[in-house]
């Protein structure tokens, strides 16, 4: 039989919903059936509900309820953000910006949009894995019309300085994304403040549902729905929406957001107490990412000589659950995009394990961790 891990490690993959937003969910099922359009008290209680939670997700990131539309999570809201704009911005121009380090939600969208002739710049990054704010400055020309900057990164941990890539694309009338899905919830997200148009959220990655997320979209914003069908969400987002899962959303990120202030510095405190050990510990280890622009919840080391998958398994019997760069390519034996723009040799890319912690780390984890990582990379090197 399959042995549940006794620690969970793999908080960047998803999060176990939490029991307040799964109570409010069940509550949502069995009680308020209603289809949220329907004018009668049966729709009217749960329109009530979803707009309860669209304020609760707009709070949580300095927006006004009505610029979020509810969607079926990251990927969706990704490519709603960018097919949405690109298609109703069209006449304005043909070039957009986007980076080298980006989720494939975002990276295969603009690809996309490169085979139906729109000319994409992808930006490097430095060694840390951030995007240069000149380097962006002189990326944007006259008729550049998007940009999609991630907030910080899901493999490496590392946040992008995006307050001043907003204050160029507001100077610039350049219409700029974020791909926030790992930030909101661990480090203060505002768009005002980061100076978005806008901003992706998914429900999973803070102990929401699956299948759950939010596209943030500047009032006053030109964007195509990418379905159509019914008014729902302005008609940005037609079919009937999924009430519980968008209350669940709701629940969650007010939670996230009204802890992350604390919650942040314990998570931060393990985090560098996990990178030291490792570092100490295990000789020819590497951390990638930011020493400091970094998430609180994230650790990415390489390891010289050792394969990350086999890595991987190994914790696995062990019960601890960790992944490779990413739950997307985990699997693949292709080396992660994210370390090699970071100048990361393929060899040493491959020896790669994210571990990325959350509310259930505790300090006694990060010691078990360390000393099973320890073992099992000296035997799989002495070997
Ligand atoms: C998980 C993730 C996504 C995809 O979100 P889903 O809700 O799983 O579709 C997008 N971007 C980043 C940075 C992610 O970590």
């Amino acid at each position: 039989m399959e042995q549940m891990p006794a620690i969970y490690l793999d908080h960047a993959a998803t999060t176990p919903v939490r029991p307040e937003v799964a109570a409010v969910m069940m509550g949502v099922l069995t009680e308020s059936f209603g289809n949220p359009s329907s004018t009668h008290q049966f729709g009217r209680k749960v329109r009530k509900l979803m707009e309860e939670a669209r304020q609760k997700t707009a709070g949580a990131i300095g927006a006004a309820a009505r610029e979020i539309v509810f969607t079926s999570g990251g990927t969706e809201s990704n490519n709603l953000a960018v097919l949405g704009t690109v298609r109703a911005n069209r006449d304005k121009g043909r070039h957009l910006v986007t980076t080298a380090v980006e989720h494939h939600a975002v990276l295969d969208v603009f690809r996309q949009l490169a085979t139906e002739g729109f000319e994409v710049t992808v930006l490097p990054v430095d060694e840390y894995g951030r995007v240069s704010v000149d380097q962006f400055r002189n990326a944007l020309r006259e008729d550049t019309i998007l940009a999609s900057v991630m907030h910080a990164n899901n493999e490496i941990g590392t946040v992008n300085p995006l307050a001043g890539i907003g204050k160029i694309c507001r100077e610039r009338g350049v219409l700029l994304h974020t791909d926030a899905v790992q930030s909101v919830g661990k480090i203060p997200v505002n768009v005002e403040e980061l100076q978005v148009d806008l901003l992706t959220v998914s429900g999973h990655k803070i102990y929401g549902p699956k299948g759950t997320g939010a596209l943030y979209i500047r009032r006053g914003t030109a964007i195509d729905p990418l379905m159509r069908g019914g008014s729902q969400e302005k008609a940005i987002r037609p079919g009937t929406e999924n009430v519980a899962g968008i209350v669940g959303l709701g629940k969650a990120i007010e939670l996230a957001a009204g802890e992350s202030a604390h919650e942040s510095i314990r998570l931060a405190r393990l985090r560098d107490k996990l990178i030291r050990n490792v570092l100490t510990s295990v000789p020819d280890a590497r951390l990638n990412g930011h020493p400091t622009e970094r998430l609180p919840h994230n650790v990415n080391v390489s390891f010289a000589g050792v394969e990350g998958e086999t890595l991987i398994q190994g914790l696995d019997a062990r019960g601890i659950a960790i992944s490779a760069g990413s739950a997307c390519t985990s699997g693949a034996l292709e080396p992660s995009h994210v370390l090699l723009s970071l100048g990361v040799e393929r060899s040493l890319a491959l020896g790669t394990l994210r571990i990325s912690l959350g509310r259930s780390t505790t300090d006694e984890d990060i010691d078990v961790v360390t000393e099973e990582l320890k073992q099992i990379i000296q035997q799989l090197r002495s070997i």
